[in-house]
């Protein structure tokens, strides 16, 4: 037993963590805004601003679930190819500008830059179908996939990606070596590897304000909304299983990474990982 809750033996932990998210599946992102006061939505915010994807490039969101980290990649490589585009016609209005370069060549901008791509990928069919739901429902399909695949084995070829993440999906896997070691794999050299996951609070005021938050209102969070402790449960219980910002940096560079860095988000209740292949 760990903290009063049931611990659950590792070759039943797939089992488990299928059914939880197929219960979850339909209520997911409504619990994620309410037991997180809606600040899942910065967390993610935040790792897309670290990532700074450019036009063309391919991201595998693994553990993607209902596709937030995906979503948000698709919409903000949008956003920087309008910016271009906008920059692109301000300078092209300027007469000086005209005079001096006519032989400039916008065919980036008019061409469209390379495609971005974003595959989720993740083991639960019900968490990609109402992804997939969700994103039909924004109108968002051009450069989007949703496959079906486990972590400690995905079913891609190597070197086939710029950057990997995993956003809260790590804590669930039953090898997390395993499933690095296959991160390192389907990057691209020069890819990057970027992980969002439930950390260790620095602060030890905070760190008593969220145990008791945690312990306390998230199962019955849980039980309110989606009718279903036992999965909330899970999910207080996982959290506090997973290693803290330092063991995990340690592992993603024995896994082969370098430059490997961690940026504490909210006093560490989450921690955002980063590092590359060479
Ligand atoms: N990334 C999404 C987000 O941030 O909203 C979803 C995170 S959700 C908490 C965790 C996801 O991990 C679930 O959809 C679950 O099915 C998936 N998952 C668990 N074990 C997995 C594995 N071995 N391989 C791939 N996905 C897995």
């Amino acid at each position: 037993t760990h903290f009063g809750f049931e611990t659950v033996p590792e070759t039943e932990k797939a089992k488990r963590v299928y059914k939880v998210f197929e219960n979850v599946a339909q209520k997911y992102d409504t619990m994620n805004d309410a037991m997180s006061l809606g600040v899942h939505r910065l967390w993610k915010d935040t790792l897309l601003h670290v990532m700074h994807p450019q036009p063309g490039v391919r991201l595998l969101d693994v553990a993607g679930g209902t596709g937030d980290i995906s979503l948000r990649f698709l919409e903000y490589v949008c956003f920087q190819q309008e910016r271009r585009k906008r920059r692109a016609a301000r300078s092209m209005q300027a007469p000086s500008w005209q005079d001096i370069s006519n032989n400039y060549s916008t065919e980036e901008e008019e061409d469209g830059p390379q495609e971005s791509r974003a595959v989720v990928c993740d083991i639960n069919k019900e968490m990609l179908r109402v992804g997939k739901q969700k994103a039909d429902g924004l109108g968002i399909s051009a450069g989007l996939s949703w496959v079906v695949g486990d972590a400690e084995e995905l079913p891609f070829d190597d070197d086939q990606f710029d950057i990997y993440t995993i956003a809260f999906g790590i804590r669930n896997v039953t090898h997390i070596d395993q499933a690095l070691q296959e991160a390192l794999r389907v990057l691209k050299p020069g890819g990057r590897f970027m992980c969002l996951e439930f950390s260790k609070v620095t602060n030890p005021v905070l760190a008593r304000l969220y145990d008791a938050y945690s312990f306390q209102m998230i199962p019955v969070l849980g039980e309110v909304i989606a009718g279903d402790w036992k999965s909330y449960q899970y999910l207080v219980e996982s959290i506090r299983k997973f290693p803290d910002q330092e063991d995990f940096k340690g592992m993603i560079e024995d896994a082969g990474f370098y430059s490997v860095k961690y940026y504490n988000l909210t006093g560490g209740v989450v921690a955002l990982h980063s590092g590359f292949k060479l």
